[in-house]
């Protein structure tokens, strides 16, 4: 039989950069209670690395919805001291990529999953079907996330040719007012 931190490590497997402390049943939302690990970070201003705790902050981010159901990460992140004298950042907030991306409210892989709806969908369709996979998202918000969707490369066509077959059946077209 599986032991309940394997299981909880297996369905939120993507979360494994996070300290999983609890998880809560609150009906139609799973809640994980998670801590970023307690390791030294280097300072964006110097790259010195710190362990120095400055002060701790919960966030609150959707995650990929499982067994149907949204799912809420309360996640404890720490702001960091940096020890060096006259570094420009004294204070940082710790990152932690790959699973929580600066300012947002979603972490990583679920913003990429409503990154993918929005592309093939836009706003008004996303909204309309998200809520059936377990994510909450309204039509502007869907319109939002489809504007930061990079475009995609414009491939420069090295030659440009014009068919002009067919032109010489064309009455008013000369070969003169073509070449
Ligand atoms: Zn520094």
């Amino acid at each position: 039989m599986i032991d309940v931190i394997e299981l909880v490590g297996t369905v939120f497997s993507g979360l494994s950069a996070l300290v999983i402390e609890d998880v809560e049943d609150a009906g139609e939302v799973i809640c994980v209670r998670a801590r970023t690990r307690d390791e030294a970070v280097a300072c964006p201003g110097c790259g010195t690395e710190t362990g120095r705790v400055h002060e701790y902050r919960e966030r609150t981010v959707a995650d990929v919805p499982t067994d149907g159901r949204r799912v809420l990460v309360k996640v404890r992140v720490r702001r960091m001291r940096c020890p060096v004298t006259g570094c420009p950042r004294q204070t940082f907030r710790e990152q932690v990529p790959g699973v929580l991306d600066r300012y947002q409210r979603r972490t990583t892989r679920l913003t990429a999953r409503v990154s993918a709806v929005a592309r093939e969908l836009a706003g008004r369709a996303s909204a309309r079907l998200l809520p059936a996979l377990g994510i909450c998202a309204s039509r502007h918000t869907m319109l939002r996330v489809l504007l930061k969707v990079p475009l995609p490369a414009l491939a420069v066509p090295r030659v440009l040719g014009i068919d002009l077959s067919g032109v010489a059946f064309c009455p008013s077209v000369t070969s003169a007012s073509v070449a």
